[in-house]
């Protein structure tokens, strides 16, 4: 499963990069960490070092006018415009975000664990895996009733949430026909409600995920985590190729697809346009692209993980705005410990969608009053369900059923 996942990362098999590896947070004393620079071959010349920077500039005018997603970006235009200087890249986002999305508009989604703990994936920044179980004292659960679940979305609604994700901690669906069965019975009874709904169960195949798309599901969360390269560093159990599978029966179902990213696993900025270029040259973009920020957690591989740098976080989502303009940016694991201007800084610059309520899977999350007021000051207003936003042009369908 994914969308927990973000919540708990923190890792020992952090790579060793030449390329702005994740940089701590600076102490007071010492120098502020310098922006990500697009690596140079040794040999470039200033004329050649100044041909580059106007064909990156060149790549990212391109990019700001598209009028349609487009799905075949290379790597070195994504890179061209990931290092583009910081607030250029987020001015430039929120113009692409203003002409396909109204930008006052953030989707408030409400993510409830319906099965905690007791996973066999090894995950390194995961406290539901049995692996970890020692050193983060989880306690594993049943599934949850069904009851229960639809009181919670209840709540949830009542609170203005207008999506409701589920989350369990399984590696796949193999076996598990009367969970599939109580899961599509809270399917229906959560859209019955009027609400989107997401479920994240690991790993699905062609028939359940047909099965989810006749109980009414609206999307299904399963993260790429990070790039190809570096995902081998963070979880063994199940390989890159696996997730993308799970991915394309979502979309054959006709189920809209959830799928982001993890930042602070101790991968580099080159790993971090990995993660953009495999989702952004998807035949669709998903139709939610979830960036989280590791919240490292003892007795994980990746406990002892450095926070991750708000720059970082921006830096990705700014990048994702425009590589994917259609596609809804969600501020996942991690935002509980930015500050209010730092998350207003995120929404200026394209994501449109927050995880609100008491929890977030093992994690804590921003409370739906402090959420409200946080609109309230800053002129946003929550999304409703299913709907779209207005656009500039053609292809643009948001993140809804
Ligand atoms: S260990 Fe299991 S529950 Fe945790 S992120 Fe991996 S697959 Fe999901």
């Amino acid at each position: 499963m994914q969308l927990r996942c973000t919540a708990r990362l923190g890792n020992s098999h952090a790579r060793m990069s030449t390329v702005a590896a994740e940089q701590p947070v600076p102490s007071p004393a010492s120098p502020p960490p310098p922006p990500p620079q697009q690596p140079l071959s040794s040999a470039t010349t200033p004329t050649q070092d100044a041909e580059r920077q106007q064909r990156a500039k060149r790549i990212l005018q391109e990019a700001v006018a598209a009028t349609a997603p487009r799905h075949d970006w290379t790597r070195a235009e994504i890179s061209a415009i990931f290092y583009q200087p910081l607030m250029e890249l987020a001015f430039q986002a929120a113009n692409v975000h203003r002409r396909f999305h109204n930008p006052s508009e953030v989707q408030l989604c409400t993510l409830m664990n319906i099965k905690t703990g007791g996973c066999s994936e090894d995950c390194s920044y995961c406290a539901q895996s049995t692996r970890y179980q020692k050193g983060t004292g989880l306690e594993a659960k049943r599934v949850e009733s069904v009851e229960s679940v639809l009181e919670a979305a209840r709540i949830a609604k009542e609170n203005g949430s207008t999506r409701f994700c589920m989350g369990a901690a399984w590696r796949d669906m193999r076996g598990r026909k009367n969970s599939l069965r109580n899961i599509k019975e809270m399917v229906s009874g959560v859209k019955g409600m009027g609400m989107e709904v997401c479920v994240t169960l690991g790993m699905i195949d062609e028939q359940q995920a047909k099965e989810l798309k006749e109980a009414g599901l609206t999307a299904y969360n399963h993260n790429v985590d990070t790039s190809r390269e570096f995902y081998p560093s963070i979880i063994s159990t199940r390989t890159y190729d696996e997730r993308l599978k799970t991915l394309g029966h979502v979309r054959d179902a006709g189920i809209n697809v959830c799928s982001g990213g993890i930042l602070g696993l101790g991968e580099s900025s080159e790993d971090r346009i990995g993660l953009l270029h495999t989702v952004a040259t998807l035949p669709s973009h998903p139709e939610s692209f979830p960036v989280n920020a590791l919240v490292p957690i003892k007795g994980t591989p990746l406990g002892d993980r450095k926070p991750l740098e708000f720059t970082s976080m921006l830096r990705t989502i700014a990048a994702a705005r425009i590589l994917m303009p259609a596609t809804i940016i969600r501020i996942a694991a991690g935002r509980k410990t930015m500050a209010e201007e730092q998350q207003a800084l995120c929404f200026m610059a394209g994501a449109n969608a927050i995880f609100t309520g008491e929890k977030m899977l093992t994690t804590e999350c921003n409370g739906w009053d402090e959420d409200a007021a946080m609109f309230g000051r800053w002129g946003l207003e929550p999304m409703k369900s299913f709907q779209k936003s207005p656009v500039a042009a053609g292809d643009v369908a948001a993140d809804q059923a």
